[in-house]
């Protein structure tokens, strides 16, 4: 099921029609359908309902406050890898409890600030990191929750620039020196070892990386219960895949069964750490056509977003699909286009080789899937001003992120005093 759907022959998301978000709040916008993000949270929560799960949702697949807010009134945990996505999470009211915080380097001060909030727990993955947290813990004469991320040497078979599973990546304590360091953890004065985590990778699309993965840590806890820990919780990560193409995604419910069937005779708490599949298929980037130009062996629709707003299909080399805001009448053949953008680098590629009904100037297009790793990895190269964020709720929409003036944007940066600036 989509929200983003015609009706009488217009692209809506819900109902309202994407023209009309376009016409108020302007080109290029991202447009989030509240229903599907609320739908996608309960298939998740649904598929869990039975086991002692907390859904952290990984608030960096989309970190809008307004989208936090929709699943921490579900019900929804958080992952926060960084102060400011705490600082968020707090922000809209997600209880500490519910919070966890990821990441590999965390400074001192993001460890104090998750201290003094009373989170859930810190995902620590190395000694010094363990060292620095204890120093911090003791000095606010805390006790600091931790589970050890583990590497588990596991190629999540993803894309390069997100499998983090592989023992040569920077993530994770190695697998051969997790006892070891769980032992260290419990010997700390201000560590309270909670239990062990995982991550190994960002759109699988296949279940038996997880179900390795699964197994190598249940494996390890078991270990280390043997050894007379308690382990209470496993912190199994996020990386569920969804369609961008012609993916076939695992089925939650079958998620859900290798994670029972992993952890069922442990009885062990579980978090899960979602980013992805609650949100990307809840987002779409709506971008105006500029120009369409012949090129010597190409044609090249050239519209006003780029890969400063959506770096997926450069970065990643990432599909997404279009969609024309008006749907074609199906009157004249399609062509074969790349869809580009204005910023001055060959790879500003948004849709390559794309069979699409005749565009021209002025006409909207919808870049689908848009929903994670979207807006939150926008950027202002270009000068090109950061850009807005929509929510539609069934008939009704808001700007959720407005697009920043240029005032605003020259606004953090000053000239020293010896280039003719103020002072001196
Ligand atoms: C990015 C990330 C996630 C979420 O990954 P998705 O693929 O979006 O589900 C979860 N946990 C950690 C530690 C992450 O870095």
């Amino acid at each position: 099921m989509t929200p983003f759907t015609y009706r009488s022959g217009a692209l809506h998301v819900e109902e309202v029609p994407i023209a009309r978000i376009a016409a108020e709040v302007g080109t290029p916008v991202y447009c989030y359908s509240a229903a599907a993000l609320r739908r996608q949270w309960r298939l998740f929560a649904d598929a869990f309902a039975d086991m002692p799960v907390t859904i952290c949702y990984s608030l960096k697949a989309n970190s809008n406050l307004s989208v936090i807010k929709i699943f921490a009134e579900l019900g929804a945990g958080v992952d926060v890898v960084s102060e400011g996505e705490l600082r968020r999470a707090l922000k809209v009211g997600v209880p500490p409890s519910r919070i966890v915080f990821s990441g590999v380097g965390k400074t001192r001060a993001e460890m104090r600030h998750a201290l003094e909030a009373g989170i859930l727990q810190f995902n620590v993955e190395s000694e010094p990191e363990l060292e620095a947290l204890n120093a911090e813990a003791a000095a606010l004469g805390v006790l600091a929750p931790v589970a050890l991320r583990i590497n588990p040497g596991i190629d999540a078979k993803t894309h390069a620039k997100i499998a983090t599973g592989k023992a040569e990546a920077k993530f994770g304590i190695p697998w051969e020196r997790a006892e070891a360091v769980y032992a260290q953890a419990s010997a700390l004065a201000h560590i309270r070892p909670v239990g062990l985590d995982i991550h190994i990778g960002s759109q699988l699309t296949d279940l038996s990386p997880f179900a390795a993965a699964f197994q190598r840590i249940v494996e390890l806890a078991r270990k280390l219960r043997t050894a007379g820990y308690e382990v209470p919780r496993l912190d199994l990560g996020g990386g569920l895949g969804i369609s961008y193409r012609d993916e076939v995604p695992p089925e939650l419910m079958a998620y859900a069964e290798i994670v029972r069937r992993s952890t069922s005779d442990l009885g062990c708490e579980i978090v899960l750490e979602p980013g992805r599949a609650l949100v990307g298929n809840a987002g779409i980037l709506v971008s105006e056509v500029l120009y369409v130009k012949t090129g010597a062996t190409k044609t090249f629709v050239i519209v006003d977003a780029a890969m400063n707003d959506l770096i997926r299909p450069s970065f990643y080399e990432a599909y997404h699909g279009v969609m024309p805001v008006a749907a074609a009448d199906g009157a004249a053949p399609p062509t074969r286009v790349d869809f580009v953008g204005p910023v001055c680098e060959t790879g500003d590629v948004l849709a390559s080789d794309r069979l699409t009904p005749p565009l021209a100037a002025g006409d909207l297009v919808a870049f689908l899937s848009a929903g994670a790793y979207g807006a939150v990895m926008a950027s202002t190269y270009n000068t090109r001003p950061l850009v807005p964020e929509v929510l539609v709720d069934g008939a009704r929409f808001a700007v959720i992120r407005r697009r920043p003036s240029y005032d605003e944007l020259l606004a953090i940066e000053s000239l020293p005093d010896w280039l003719g600036g103020p002072g001196g």
